[in-house]
């Protein structure tokens, strides 16, 4: 107790005498999806974000800060108007209404003190939708001959919500790790003028995995990439990507089988699936279904495409893309390929994953494989 005491003797006249956090500028980038708001700050700041509904708003306190700049007029698709609030003495609330529902992202840039705020529209199928209205018109404008058709590309970033997949060792959350890296690899994807990238979740809930293939065929996928981190807890320090794609006939090595195994047992609360892909006929006759067979084909090619891309930036865990039957890569028509980006289980790699220059490497060349991928399949290429 007495030490304790002494600690807040010592804190207290650093806390009560600091210097307040200014605000600096409050900017909303809404031309693209997730709508970002970017408030830059004159030093870090302890801050909390939380989403209220009915009406539904989304509320970020930020410790001992002041605004002393005009409050911006924000209002976009998503966001009906921004105000401020003082929730306490030393709490500056800042309030955003908003038109409908969202799931949110938050970072924080500590070399400029820049709070980023990206928020989603609650299903995938919204943001679709939302793009689509946002997007056509304009291009619409500009080009009078017929579009080219955009190639979709639907990145299914793995778990999320109360399954939490793999656990780092310092921490970090399988589920965080991969939605990170399929938004910089959506926002990739949307930079280039004939493709378009879908997400199955935009932020940190629980999808079903026959939901997210129900997703794939609905935005009529061309291609979808299943974002997950591995994990190891045998004899070793495992490391390094791994790319798999469907197998015909079960795993194609044991240890393959057994990562299916824990990729697979979210579909129904943890229940082991393994025994289905022995016993049921159906599901055994669209495995060896000859239409599934050609697009296993071209999802090891593409597969291939992608672990050569990223062995320029990382490390390899199998230089040969692997084959199990993950759940969602089961879609009969749609080439399709899982990438373990990792092994969460490996201190040193678990930083490099956590570090969002390394995320933004690794989503950069999955894009290079695709498009890749692409330009090897038709005459034309997507751009
Ligand atoms: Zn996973």
């Amino acid at each position: 107790m007495k030490s304790i005491f002494k600690l807040f003797l010592l804190l207290f006249p650093l806390i009560s005498f600091a210097a307040p956090i200014n605000v600096e500028s409050i900017k909303l980038t809404s031309s693209t999806l997730p709508t970002r708001l970017t408030i830059t700050l004159n030093q870090p700041a302890v801050y909390r974000v939380f989403l209220l509904d009915h009406p539904d708003r989304l509320v970020i306190d930020l410790d001992r800060a002041v605004l002393h700049i005009a409050i911006p007029h924000l209002a976009d698709e998503t966001i009906k108007s921004f105000r401020k609030g003082q929730f306490d003495p030393d709490t500056l609330r800042l309030v955003l209404d908003l038109r409908k529902p969202v799931r949110y992202n938050q970072y924080f840039k500590p070399k400029t003190h820049e709070f980023i705020l990206d928020l989603y529209p609650v299903t995938a199928a919204v943001i679709k939708k939302e793009k689509t209205k946002i997007i056509k018109p304009i291009v619409a404008k500009k080009i009078k001959k017929p579009k080219p058709r955009e190639i979709n590309v639907v990145i299914d970033a793995g778990h999320g919500g109360k399954d939490t997949g793999a656990i780092g060792a310092h921490g970090s959350l399988e589920k965080s790790v991969a939605l990170s890296i399929a938004e910089h690899l959506a926002n990739r994807i949307n930079h280039e003028k004939n493709m378009h990238a879908v997400l199955t979740r935009g932020g940190d809930y629980f999808v079903p995995l026959r939901d997210r293939l129900f997703l794939a065929r609905k935005d009529k996928a061309d291609i979808f990439i299943s974002i997950h981190a591995d994990s190891y807890t045998g004899a070793g320090d495992a490391r390094g990507v791994s790319v798999f794609a469907l197998s015909a006939s079960g795993a194609s090595s044991e240890a393959a089988h057994l990562l299916a195994d824990k990729e697979n047992s979210s579909v129904l609360g943890g229940v082991q699936l393994t025994h289905l892909y022995d016993q049921s006929q159906m599901l055994r006759s669209v495995l060896i279904d000859l239409a599934q067979t050609a697009t296993i084909n071209n999802s090891v090619r593409l597969g291939n495409n992608v672990l050569d891309a990223l062995h320029r930036v990382a490390q390899l865990h199998d230089i040969r893309v692997e084959q199990a039957p993950f759940m969602v890569l089961k879609s009969p028509d749609i080439p399709s390929v899982l990438v373990e980006i990792g092994f969460l289980s490996n201190p040193s790699e678990e930083i490099q994953l956590d570090n969002v220059h390394y995320q933004t490497r690794l989503a950069n060349a999955i894009f290079a494989g695709i498009y890749e991928y692409i330009k090897k399949s038709t005459t034309t290429s997507p751009t």
